[in-house]
């Protein structure tokens, strides 16, 4: 898997997926991440990624030109149009299932940050195939939402994490939340571990791992729970 980022703050971004597993994910050759600077692709000599909006209004709107023409460099570099993310308030929430369908479908992708007001919809409409929102609220710009994106992908790359089990027992993997999780020491401030844990009984311990997971869904996420006896159970 390899992800190009459109960013007006490429050093931030790429210097945070370098860290830690994507770090060697990255080094292993499993997943590559690139990261763009929008303003490289400006024509005019102060290099302004924006202005004002039509119809008036507050803020900036980035401009469609060094967007269109940093996404072709990247397109043009690949030989081939490649699928491409608006990170955007405005688009579908991204889920689970948006990271294994992403890391599934497609070899490579675009994820576009937008900063200010927003993007020129033109822009969009031209070279954007979808657009993801991290949740209802709105960030100052669109990097945060593309780290998230990038992560949840990449970590499903084979090879990047140790095996499969990683992920595939996580919450969301199949509409459930994770059970509670404990390490050494077995009583901490008073507060002891619970018994089975301690068994070394794995049927025992199973049977409580998937009931701590559901009743976890249950009180914490009911919108969830409800849905659990129509949602299949997806093999990986
Ligand atoms: N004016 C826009 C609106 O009301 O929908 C918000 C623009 S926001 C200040 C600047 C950029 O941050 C957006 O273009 C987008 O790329 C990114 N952004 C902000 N919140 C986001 C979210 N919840 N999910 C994904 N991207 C977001």
């Amino acid at each position: 898997m390899r992800i190009d980022i459109m960013t007006l703050f490429p050093d931030v971004v790429g210097d945070m997926l370098c860290e830690s597993i994507l770090g060697r994910g990255q080094e292993r050759g499993f997943i590559r991440i690139e990261c763009h600077q929008i303003r490289d692709f400006t024509k005019n000599k102060q290099k302004q990624v924006d202005d004002y909006p039509y119809g008036g209004g507050r803020g900036c709107v980035m401009l469609a030109q060094p967007m269109y023409d940093c996404w072709k460099h990247i397109c043009d570099e690949a030989g081939h149009r490649i699928h491409t993310i608006f990170m955007s308030p405005c688009g579908k929430q991204f889920l689970q299932d948006d990271a294994r369908r992403l890391e599934r479908d497609y070899d490579r992708l675009i994820l576009v940050c937008g900063r200010y007001e927003g993007v020129d919809e033109r822009f969009i409409e031209e070279c954007v195939d979808e657009e993801l929102s991290i949740g209802d609220f709105v960030l100052t710009g669109g990097e945060i939402p593309a780290m998230a994106v990038a992560d949840a992908v990449c970590r499903l790359v084979p090879g990047v994490l140790p095996d499969a089990e990683c992920f595939v027992d996580e919450s969301h993997w199949d509409g459930l939340l994770e059970y509670p999780q404990y390490t050494r020491p077995d009583v901490w401030m008073s507060r002891q571990v619970p018994e089975v844990l301690l068994s070394g009984h794995h049927e025992n311990i199973k049977k409580w791992r998937s009931e701590q997971s559901l009743e976890r869904t249950r009180t914490r996420r009911p919108d969830m729970y409800e849905k659990l006896n129509l949602r299949p159970c997806k093999p990986f």
